[in-house]
């Protein structure tokens, strides 16, 4: 008989310690926790694996004995009369009961745990809370610059109206749970110690319903298709994430809702480039312009234009700002700048005429006219003289 590698099971190595064991143990079992996977038996059957690793390497004992023999054997370990053998857990019972063992002291301390389920332990604390839902947002540029309302279609848990959340026909339908007598802890004795954990069959909440409600089979919420309202803020960007709290399932049995995260995409613009907050145009103008400085309509991201004066002698690559022209700050009062750079066009297919024109300019031309190739052949000079 072979049993499986429980390092390998809990993705720790062999000299892990009891504390990166236990980590890594709360780590799985989260993910895998049958509550958070219903209808999915390849996590359940994962859940009793790893929670078999952890029954066996998180008792030094056990450990030891596995380590040595590769094995483990429920009889010489004390662990009863477990039916499965060494393979692994035979019931969800037992993982459920290693996992409670593990977490489930009621410290209070343990911020994961509490996430997982809802804060739980405290008699008015409710079912667990829902979970939370993801959704991806594109949008084009102009409505990042401007901000949009959009809706969604998400498929939510939403309180079941039958029963308000109960999960009972009637409020006799709730009865103190027989597993805890409703206390909502398990106290057991174990060897010389003394342990109490949250009662697995009703979350801590010291109750459960003998005659559940028909609509939500005693869960208290339904599945339901809804149309959310988004509020998408001006100069959001890719990669931002919006959350919006208690939009995503309620929790079994009136629990708390789980939030809705929205995942903002931004498709690219052919004209305009963003950097941060700011956003930069690159504007064609002719050598003409250039030289006799012009007056010009740049188109700006909320779609107006804003009249500038390019000077006469402009250069090639001069980058102009129009202060507050780009995207608002998402998180604050500021504006970015639009930044236009100006590029330079030569012109091409000149009639004749023009060439003679141009080549009057040329016999004209004065070295007053060009100073960058002035000062060009001068450090030339310099470099070659030194
Ligand atoms: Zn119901
Ligand atoms: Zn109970």
């Amino acid at each position: 008989m072979s049993s499986s590698d429980y390092y390998k099971e809990l993705g720790i190595s062999r000299d892990a310690t009891q504390e990166e064991i236990k980590a890594a143990y709360r780590k799985n079992a989260l993910q895998y926790h049958p509550d958070k996977n219903q209808g999915n038996p390849e996590a359940t059957e994962k859940f009793k694996k790893i929670s078999q690793a952890y029954e066996i390497l998180g008792d030094e004992e056990k450990r030891r004995h596995y380590d040595q023999y590769g094995t483990h054997d429920p009889r010489a370990a004390g662990f009863g009369s477990s039916s499965g053998g060494a393979g692994s857990f035979s019931s969800m019972e037992e993982a459920l009961r290693t996992f409670m063992h593990a977490f489930g002291g009621g410290g209070g301390n343990d911020s994961v745990f509490d996430s997982f389920f809802g804060g739980g332990g405290s008699e008015e604390a409710g079912g667990q809370q829902g979970a939370s839902k993801k959704i991806n947002v594109t949008l084009s540029f102009e409505e990042a610059v401007k901000g949009v309302e959009k809706e969604a279609s998400v498929t939510n848990y939403v309180c079941c109206n039958t029963c308000n959340g109960l999960g009972a026909a009637s409020a006799n339908g709730v009865k103190k749970c027989p597993a805890c007598r409703g206390c909502g802890q398990i106290h057991q004795t174990r060897g010389f110690f003394s342990m109490s954990s949250v009662c697995h069959q009703c979350y801590g909440q010291g109750k459960t319903i003998t005659d559940p409600c028909k609509t939500c089979h005693g869960t208290g919420r339904v599945k339901k298709k809804q149309t959310v309202p988004i509020k998408i803020p001006a100069g959001v960007d890719t990669g931002m994430r919006l959350r919006m709290s208690e939009y995503g399932d309620v929790g079994e049995r009136g629990g708390p809702a789980g939030d809705l995260y929205i995942f903002i995409t931004v498709k690219p613009h052919n004209v305009f480039q963003r950097d941060g907050d700011n956003v930069i145009v690159e504007f064609p103008i002719s050598f003409v312009e250039a030289s006799l400085g012009c007056k010009k309509e740049i188109p700006t991201p909320t779609g107006e234009n804003v009249r500038i004066s390019i000077p006469d002698g402009t250069q090639s690559g001069k980058i102009l700002r129009v202060k507050g022209g780009g995207f608002p700050n998402v998180r604050g009062k500021s504006k970015g700048d639009l930044l236009i750079k100006l590029l330079i066009e030569t012109p091409i297919r000149l009639t004749s005429n023009q060439k003679d024109l141009l080549k009057k300019f040329q016999e004209l031309e004065t070295e007053r006219n060009n100073p960058l190739q002035g000062n060009f052949s001068e450090k030339v000079k310099v470099f070659f003289s030194e």
